[in-house]
């Protein structure tokens, strides 16, 4: 039996600690020790390495890794917030030199002008001003000017945006504009946008030893709104380093006194605050400013974590509003898969999520956007728009960072990046989407720039039975349809990976392959419009209006059965759609999984040829009007040569193997064409299968004459991954050129 120690012993692992008549046993999660009561009863529960054990309804070790992957995210989003923050302090500090300096110097000036020494005194001054500082407050200047320059930017945004006829006008593509506001509206969300622009707002705080002459150290604050053991406040305040101030939240008294006790055996009393409340009271006090610290209203947190039992939705509307505005992060988990990703309660998810779920395997990538449908808009109701960085399903529960920022021209996106799916869930599993309203780049009159107008959608752009199959159609949504990754973001977290000691992140080697994978998942347009005025290439930002066109993936084994053939090995489907010049990918939702920018008639026709090269079914396997049937067109007799798609699948295994996500470069959309390309055709997305030219051998014959148009494409790198989507852009480029090279020649 090892010795009984005091609450105040340096703490350990599997320590014995004695307090208030009390025995509790030492459990060590990353840098936190945790207390479990000697008497607490224990239930059976899963390791993260599978491994299953009794242990104490105190502590849950399958939720080890949300904990690892948070400290993770939190430390890599927080390490750029106190740069802004450090840089913000500086500037401020500068301005306040230079006022007073100035100030200096004007006294002096009218001293000396009172004395009729003027000349003498300037002389003075001008020594008393050495180089070194010259160049500080010239530096400082430069960086005032960038700054002007990107709010004169920001500006000319706005100005944009906020023009809206006022009659309802109907455009050539039949998209009927929307009046959304009217003028004072407008003029107040621009007054409101003007005040709130990327800059932080800084609630420096002295650093403790010294308060007169130290700098001021900013201050980073986190919120465990649902704290239950305070493991998470305990890990945030031991491992994120730069972390001013913690608060865990518990509506349990006996809760918050577990916490305190836990605060002071790590002896950590000076950075976590114990509040006993409903975390929604906390949040909204936070927000009103009626939450009260030493006498002032607490500043909103840098960091909000929910992490419930269950759903998130009903604590979302208070934590928008209570983390900071300027980019604040929350951390969301909702455990309730039961409800977000399956079909057995798709009103329930209405009710909690505000859309329904998608029926399917892709239903964990659909439960993930509507979870960001509910935060997206629960914020937008303040003016506040949702920026995701990370959005994972893992095991039973979901877990999504997203930032936070004041602005009224970032929400309008929201409603043209807000997507219904049409599902073909009872035949071939094709699907399509449709956003609820449509973002639309125009021209400013003036010819100089554009501008983003924020229009009705046309209706309706999908049949009620699939066009592949024949099958009804059933509708999921309203979700969120952006982008639900940010490439930069990931990237940050696998970077300062191989600095987390794998004994303290003992979830390190599934952190690393989630993220990886989760990193190559989005797709991004092949040539975005560099024209757009919120292009990251322009703002150094997110983009508000980018739409993830690719939103879900498929999997070979559910198409194969469809067809009833054999299912071939996902690396030469993939090696299929690569060959045709598709990029293909994964998705961390779900293995052996493809995500690819190939259009559903191009799947069906590759899973066609797949029957006819490789995997010939058995006559009479499918029944005459089942949707593997139709798919093959087994109703149509023999097609004529003439009406066959021109398409020639290539399964290439070795053009199909899964490529090191780490070893990629940056996804294309941070690479901008620096030469545009005229009258460049929009992504297409379901093309019927008579207007894939562009894969016709001959075409290619035809154009061996013409010089290659290398030199429009030189802005991008000819890195292996960029192969094929290079490929393709050359190939719509011909295409686009052929019909004046043939007029040319008639004339
Ligand atoms: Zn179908």
């Amino acid at each position: 039996m090892a010795p009984t120690n005091d609450i105040t012993a340096t703490p350990a692992a599997d320590q014995h600690i004695s307090h208030g008549g009390k025995d509790y046993t030492t459990i060590k999660e990353g840098l936190a020790y945790i207390l479990i009561p000697a008497s607490a009863s224990k239930i059976p529960q899963t390791t993260p390495k599978g491994a299953n054990a009794p242990q104490s309804v105190f502590y849950n070790p399958i939720q080890q890794f949300n904990r690892d992957l948070s400290v993770l995210a939190i430390k890599a989003y927080g390490e750029e917030a106190i740069e802004r923050k450090e840089r913000s302090i500086a500037k401020n500090k500068q301005k306040i030199q230079d006022k007073k300096r100035k100030r200096e110097d004007d006294g002096l000036r009218d001293s000396s002008r009172k004395a009729g020494k003027i000349e003498k005194e300037k002389g003075a001054i001008g020594s008393a001003n050495p180089g070194p500082a010259a160049e500080i407050v010239s530096e400082s200047v430069v960086e005032e000017s960038t700054d002007t320059q990107q709010d004169k930017e920001n500006g000319s945004v706005e100005a944009a945006n906020a023009v809206v006829d006022n009659s309802v006008s109907i455009g050539t593509n039949g998209d009927v504009e929307m009046v959304t506001a009217d003028e004072q509206l407008l003029v107040e969300q621009k007054a409101a946008s003007a005040k709130t622009t990327e800059a932080p707002s800084i609630e420096a705080i002295p650093a403790k030893d010294n308060l007169s002459s130290q700098p001021k150290k900013p201050s980073f604050t986190i919120l465990d709104a649902l704290s239950a053991t305070g493991l998470r406040a305990l890990r945030y305040a031991h491992e994120i380093p730069f972390t001013t101030s913690v608060t865990a939240n518990d509506l349990l008294p006996d809760a918050t006194k577990s916490i305190k006790l836990n605060v002071q055996h790590n002896k950590l009393e000076d950075k976590i605050q114990t509040v006993t409340g409903n975390a929604l009271s906390h949040m909204y006090n936070v927000a009103c400013g009626e939450y009260k610290e030493n006498g002032k209203p607490k500043a909103k947190y840098d960091v909000i974590d929910l992490d419930p039992y269950g759903t998130a939705a009903p604590f979302l509307d208070a934590a928008v509003q209570s983390v900071k505005e300027d980019g604040g992060l929350l951390c969301v988990t909702c455990t309730d898969a039961g409800v977000w990703a399956s079909n057995g309660y798709p009103e329930k998810a209405f009710s909690l999520y505000g859309g329904v779920t998608i029926k399917g395997p892709q239903s964990h990538e659909g439960g993930l956007r509507l979870i960001l449908h509910a935060i997206a808009t629960s914020a937008a109701k303040y003016g506040l728009a949702m920026e995701p960085l990370l959005s994972l399903s893992i095991d039973f529960y979901a877990r999504v960072f997203v930032r936070i920022h004041k602005s009224a021209n970032e929400v309008k996106f929201l409603a043209g990046k807000t997507m219904v799916v049409y599902n073909c869930d009872e035949g071939c599993g094709a699907w399509t989407t449709q956003t609820i309203g449509k973002n639309k780049l125009a021209a400013n009159k003036s010819g100089k720039g554009h501008f983003w107008k924020h229009v009705y959608s046309q209706a309706p752009s999908a049949s009620e039975h699939c066009v592949h199959c024949g099958m009804k159609t059933h509708m999921a949504g309203p979700m969120y349809g952006g982008p639900m990754q940010s490439p930069e973001f990931i990237k940050k977290i696998l970077d300062g990976l191989p600095n987390a000691s794998k004994d303290t992140y003992q979830t390190h080697a599934r952190i690393e392959g989630m993220l990886s994978t989760a990193l190559e998942e989005h797709l991004p347009p092949i040539v975005e419009d560099t024209n757009s005025p919120t292009h990251p290439s322009k703002t150094n930002r997110y983009d508000p209006a980018a739409l993830d066109l690719y939103p879900f993936f498929f999997i070979p084994s559910t198409l194969a059965k469809v067809l009833h053939c054999v299912t071939p090995h996902e690396n030469a489907v993939r090696g299929g759609l690569r060959h045709l010049g598709y990029r293909a990918t994964r998705s961390h939702t779900k293995g052996g999984c493809i995500k690819t920018d190939a259009p559903w008639e191009v799947i069906w026709d590759v899973m066609r040829e797949w029957v006819k090269q490789k995997a010939p079914i058995k006559e009479g396997a499918l029944k005459e009007g089942s949707a593997g049937w139709r798919i093959l067109r087994l109703g149509e007799g023999e097609v004529k040569e003439g009406e066959k798609p021109n398409l020639k699948v290539v399964f290439d295994e070795k053009l199909g193997m899964e490529r090191d996500a780490k070893k990629l470069p940056l996804p294309l959309r941070l690479l901008t064409l620096q030469t545009p390309i005229p009258n460049r055709p929009l992504p297409i997305r379901h093309p019927p299968i008579r207007n894939l030219h562009h894969h016709n051998p001959h075409i290619l014959t035809l154009n061996k004459t013409l010089p290659p148009p290398i030199t429009i494409l030189s802005a991008i790198p000819p890195t292996p991954i960029l192969l094929p989507a290079i490929k393709r852009i050359i190939l719509q480029m011909l295409l686009l050129i052929i019909p004046f090279l043939l007029r040319a020649s008639l004339h």
